[in-house]
């Protein structure tokens, strides 16, 4: 098996690559324009997410109930609740892997702007593509470089092969980890430090210019420096891709999240300004977790 065949397995892609070329409806890529203007454009067009009374069951175990919300493209979400409420169930939903666990079903819709992700015609590949995940542990792929980790999903979804340095070089700024790896791009990235691996995979999700990035506690296994250094990029990154965050860290939901989603027992509690979440939520059982009741 090639490497890239590796990579499209690792990512959980069952399409061929031929698949993963065929092209995203048109109606949600924009291109700059020669004066670059389109870029702005595309900046604010972002679509959004919004989920449309998902139900996501594992056989007959129902773990999302009913749930709508909205993801605002610009915007960072954060989803807060217990261990076990649904959280990792429902951003699944989102990037289509909740339907590779055999038994495993949703109902309702997640759109993204006015394309249902679940739709017949829809393809599965496009879909990871324009949704780019993050997950707990850092992931990079084990046998590649720190380059080929960031090009695998260029060459996997067609790049010409004359845009991939640019592209590669693009996504590692755009992870804010081009100045520590520039002199290394040939070496393993299981190579770099935890937080920089985290970086490296948001690089690696970012390359194929994503419309949303999941990131699912992309970080409970690094260290309080490279926490802040995600959480900056964070920042900076909502501007272009709308960012779903799911944390156990309710600091961190406050410090990132415009708005924060909290769940129970796979319902969607309330959803609402991460603020008002924190100092003064509508619903008694939101308090109680805020403020460390129970969870
Ligand atoms: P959270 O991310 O909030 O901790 P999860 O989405 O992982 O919650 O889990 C929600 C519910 O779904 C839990 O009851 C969990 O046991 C169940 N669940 C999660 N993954 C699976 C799976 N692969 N098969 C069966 N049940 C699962
Ligand atoms: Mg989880």
């Amino acid at each position: 098996m090639s490497q890239h065949e590796t990579a499209a397995r690792q990512m959980t892609e069952p399409d061929p690559a031929t698949e993963a070329a065929r092209a995203w409806p048109s109606a949600t890529r924009r291109e700059a324009g020669p004066d670059g203007a389109g870029a702005q454009v595309a900046a604010v067009a972002r679509p959004a997410i919004r989920l449309e009374s998902l139900n996501a069951f594992y056989g007959d175990h129902q773990a999302v109930k009913d749930v709508s919300l909205e993801f605002t493209a610009g915007e960072a979400t954060a989803i807060i609740g217990p261990s076990g409420c649904g959280k990792s169930t429902m951003v699944r939903c989102i990037n289509r892997m909740h339907e590779e666990i055999p038994g495993a079903r949703i109902e309702g819709r997640v759109m993204l702007g006015d394309i249902d992700l679940h739709g017949r015609d829809v393809d599965v590949v496009a879909v990871r593509r324009v949704v780019g995940m993050v997950f707990q542990k850092p992931n990079p792929f084990p046998t590649m470089s720190v380059f080929d980790n960031v090009a695998a999903g260029l060459r996997f979804t067609g790049t010409p092969r004359g845009e991939i340095d640019a592209r590669v070089q693009g996504a590692l700024e755009d992870a804010g980890l081009w100045n520590e790896v520039k002199d290394r791009l040939g070496r393993p990235g299981t190579g770099l430090s935890g937080g920089q691996q985290q970086r490296l995979c948001i690089a690696r999700a970012l390359a194929v210019d994503p419309d949303v990035l999941l990131m699912d506690e992309p970080c409970s296994a690094l260290d309080p420096v490279a926490t802040l250094r995600i959480e900056e990029l964070i920042a900076d990154l909502k501007q272009r891709v709308t960012i779903a965050i799911v944390t156990h860290n309710m600091q961190q939901a406050a410090r990132v999240a415009d708005t924060t989603a909290f769940m129970l027992a796979g319902e969607l509690v309330e959803h609402d300004e991460t603020n008002r979440i924190f100092t003064n939520p509508s619903d008694d059982r939101t308090e109680q977790y805020v403020t460390g009741k129970f969870g």
